[in-house]
């Protein structure tokens, strides 16, 4: 039988290559790769600055710490995403405040973040869920006439435009994940973007313990001296891992396209198709599809989410669940009042997504016949009145 994985890493030999080279090198860890990887990351998405860091979970506790959220503050974020976004939220000392979902688009509802800001309000952190852009405008607006920073979850949002320009280039502060299956990988990793010369510097120094010249600086400087002028973290992303990353930003266009080549193959797959509703793109994005998120159609189907995924992987093929509401997570249940009556925007969708595969290695055979199979088991599953 066929095995069709969620995800495959889309590497080739230009990585094989540059992970060589820098194991030959003689230089591994932070250096002139990650610089290079840093520059041309940053000239991609339009932004002045980026860091590298070892994760996006890092990129966003370190977004926050520069945007000066403390013990205390609040953070206007949603509680459908995955669990590091309320994480480093929660690292700061900081209060995560939840405004409900899109049912369409899945992003926050910016019509709900202004009556939720009180004067602790120090951030608003939107995520781009899927791959494609929040509404940005309003957010933008609300936040510079409140004076709060914004910190965007760009984990999914490589490469994504929003009304023409770049994610990486609209908030203060972007944080993009290379986790192994987002769409740039290094395996793990993250960036930070920003304009902000200042912020760029801290999240730099806070990134490797607060020290004020890293050892490649120090290195070519010929000076072995450093001072500790901060409390920093151990968040730096090595030059081998910064050389899978340039061979992969090298590719980025490329595999958008192909990526965007499956999700139309799937959206004219399940067109005129009753049983499930596909991704809709709103007129002023364009999306990075790392995500394709389909919602089944529960009310006409006799078999739960739970049911499909079982038949699916019957089939051979894997498919996941993006996201787990975090009220539906025991930590988040103990220790917040979070409760789903007061998203009806996520309930709407969070028991019905799925995500089917989407990446540069599926060929054209294997997208119909996940297409097909989709297809066959919703149809089988109808219910009849
Ligand atoms: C993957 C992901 C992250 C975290 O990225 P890591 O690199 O794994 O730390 C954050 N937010 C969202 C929405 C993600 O999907």
């Amino acid at each position: 039988m066929k095995i069709i994985p969620f995800h495959k890493p889309a590497f080739g030999h230009e990585e094989i290559r540059a992970v060589t080279e820098t194991l030959k090198s003689g230089w591994i860890t932070t250096g002139p790769i990650t610089r290079t990887f840093e520059q041309k990351f940053s000239a991609f998405v339009g932004a002045r600055y980026a860091v590298a860091l070892n994760s996006g979970t890092a990129a966003l506790h370190l977004a926050l710490e520069a945007a000066g959220v403390r013990a205390g503050d609040e953070v206007i974020t949603v509680p459908f995403t995955f669990v590091a976004t309320s994480e480093a939220i929660l690292y700061c000392g900081a209060r995560p405040i939840y405004v409900d979902c899109d049912p369409v688009t899945f992003n926050m509802q910016p019509d709900q973040i202004e009556k939720k800001i009180t004067r602790r309000t120090r951030a608003i952190l939107p995520v781009h869920f899927g791959g494609q852009a929040c509404d940005m405008e309003p957010i933008l607006e609300i936040a510079r006439r409140r004076k709060i920073k914004i910190i965007e979850d760009a984990a999914h949002a490589f490469p994504a435009k929003y009304k023409g320009h770049y994610v990486g280039n609209l908030g203060d502060f972007t944080c993009f994940s290379f986790y192994a299956t987002k769409t740039l990988s290094t395996g793990e990793g993250g960036m930070l973007t920003t304009n902000d010369r200042a912020a760029a510097e801290r999240v730099r120094l806070l990134s490797l313990h607060g020290i004020d010249k890293a050892s490649w600086e120090r290195r070519r400087r010929g000076d072995w001296r450093y001072q500790v002028v901060a409390l920093g973290h151990k968040y730096n992303l090595g030059d081998l891992s910064s050389a899978i990353g340039l061979a992969q930003l090298a590719k980025a266009q490329k595999y958008l396209e192909k990526r965007r080549s499956i999700a139309s193959a799937y959206n004219q797959a399940f067109e005129d198709f009753d049983l499930l509703d596909r991704p809709t793109v709103l007129k002023f994005n364009e999306h990075a599809w790392h995500l394709y998120a389909i919602r089944l159609r529960l009310d006409k189907l006799k078999i739960n989410r739970d049911g499909f995924m079982q038949a699916m992987k019957a089939a051979g093929i894997d498919v996941s669940v993006h996201f787990i509401p975090l009220y539906e997570h025991p930590y988040y249940q103990k220790h917040t009042k979070l409760k789903a009556a007061n998203f009806p925007g996520v309930q709407k969708f969070c028991a019905r997504i799925v995500s089917l595969p989407i990446y540069p290695g599926m060929s054209q055979i294997e997208v119909r016949y996940v297409s097909e199979i989709v297809r066959r088991i919703l149809e089988k599953n109808r219910k009849r009145r």
